[in-house]
């Protein structure tokens, strides 16, 4: 810190030019702040959205999902006055984090530049429909394109100078998710991690940063993760970085993009929430905070949430650990079948793919489908475990608009898992191979 609060100049005197005498100012101002807003854009669904302000600079690191950027960024520009974004970070090719471009762009927001990376079709493709969609990302980036801003890749070792009091922002990582020191991972692994520097703060933002990759960096000592603050991956939830990622950063304070439900009762966010008991971590949620603003100066870190915390009235489920569910047979089971006109219902659990929101659930046998909606939902007496592949188990419930109306013969539903890692498949229902499920 340095001495006084008031303004004050440091002038060096540059030598004697033909044209006269240069004076090079650097201006420190002891008042200066950095501002980072954790933008709510988990008010429905889980999202992300950092709006960072210092001086005249503006720059968002992710944007919520289109809908959350309408109902909470797009307020929040309008409340500070913002008209110009000077750079936004993507941090992966998720829609609750870029999203959201697309309420900038319609609402005349000026954005200069976007770093966004373009993923690979490979690994994102293996998501469609719930997750990645390459198509939606390369349409994504042509309209940004065609609107005129710049669209580039951020890269490993970028140092963005913010221009005033020393503030920067550094990439620590930015793989693409096929050359990485851990063979192939997925796009939650392609996250930009990046550290905020000012005033002798630092703020370490880890995108939705999976196990995999998470492992890896939190022993490479090539890279210091240490921070003060932390923003936690992948909303909290299963399965996000290791504690020993959250270890290595040292975080006194825990920024949690989350909802309510997600961080308060859902099993796949008690590791965590276990973490951060276990160090007397201190929290923000947006979810229960709203907006959080954390405001940094030479005098230290304020904080500032829209709403005053409220009790979470957590339930408590504990979880056992088993190895090897990849070898295992049992993969998951149809709990229940209901069907009522055209909606079918369909409720059970299955082994899913940690970090994503959705397992592709397939159910064949029920005709041509109108609409369907997958819902994971937490389940106490499922047993909760992570093995390398990153599965686990968890409840799910499926609602069907089936535009024929039910099947004459629900014996002929076929319910299937697919895991996304890998792309294998997995009968849940044991349905004596009905035709449906044939080939599963
Ligand atoms: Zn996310």
């Amino acid at each position: 810190m340095i001495g006084g609060r008031s303004l004050w100049a440091m002038g060096i005197v540059g030598g004697a030019l033909l044209s006269g005498m240069v004076i090079m100012t650097v201006v420190f101002d002891e008042k200066l702040v950095l501002s980072w807003a954790m933008v709510n854009v988990s008010d429905r669904r889980q999202g992300d959205a950092h709006l960072l302000q210092l001086g005249e600079r503006v720059i968002l690191i992710d944007t919520g999902d289109k809908g959350s950027a309408e109902r909470q960024l797009l307020p929040l520009l309008q409340e500070r006055g913002i008209q110009t974004i000077d750079q936004i970070f993507i941090s992966h090719a998720h829609r609750d984090h870029y999203g959201g471009l697309e309420a900038l762009l319609e609402n005349n927001i000026h954005l200069n530049t976007v770093y966004f990376q373009l993923p690979d079709r490979t690994i994102c493709d293996l998501e469609v429909p719930w997750g990645c969609d390459y198509d939606h990302v390369n349409a994504s980036r042509a309209r940004l394109k065609n609107a005129g801003i710049k669209v580039q890749s951020a890269y490993s070792g970028q140092v963005i100078d913010l221009g005033s009091g020393g503030g920067q922002i550094k990439v620590l990582y930015a793989f693409d998710g096929v050359r990485t020191p851990v063979g192939k991972t997925d796009i939650n692994d392609t996250s930009l991690i990046m550290l905020l520097s000012f005033a002798g703060q630092r703020i370490l933002f880890a995108g939705d940063l999976n196990r995999k990759l998470g492992q890896y960096l939190a022993k490479d000592e090539a890279v210091n993760l240490q921070a003060d603050l932390l923003k936690i991956p992948h909303h909290g939830a299963e399965s996000l970085a290791p504690d020993r990622f959250f270890d290595a950063s040292g975080a006194h304070t825990a920024m949690i993009p989350a909802p309510r439900e997600l961080w308060c009762n859902d099993p796949r966010t008690e590791r965590v929430r276990n973490w951060i008991d276990n160090n007397d971590i201190k929290t923000f949620v947006s979810g229960i905070h709203g907006h959080v603003e954390v405001r940094v100066s030479h005098e230290g870190i304020e904080t500032h949430t829209q709403y005053k915390a409220r009790e979470c009235g957590r339930r408590k489920i504990t979880s056992k650990r088993i190895t090897g569910i990849s070898q295992l047979k049992i993969r998951g089971n149809v709990d229940a079948m209901q069907c009522n006109g055209k909606q079918l219902k369909l409720t059970g659990w299955a082994a899913w793919q940690g970090h994503n929101d959705q397992q592709s659930l397939i159910v064949l046998g029920v005709g041509e489908i109108e609409r369907i909606r997958i819902r994971e939902v937490g389940r106490p007496d499922v047993v909760r475990t992570f093995d390398d592949d990153d599965l686990y188990f968890s409840g799910f419930d499926v609602d069907l608009t089936l535009v024929n109306g039910c099947p004459s013969g629900k014996a002929r539903i076929c319910m299937v898992s697919r895991d996304g890692n890998t792309g294998a498949r997995f009968r849940l229902n044991n349905i004596h191979r009905a035709d449906g499920c044939r080939h599963y």
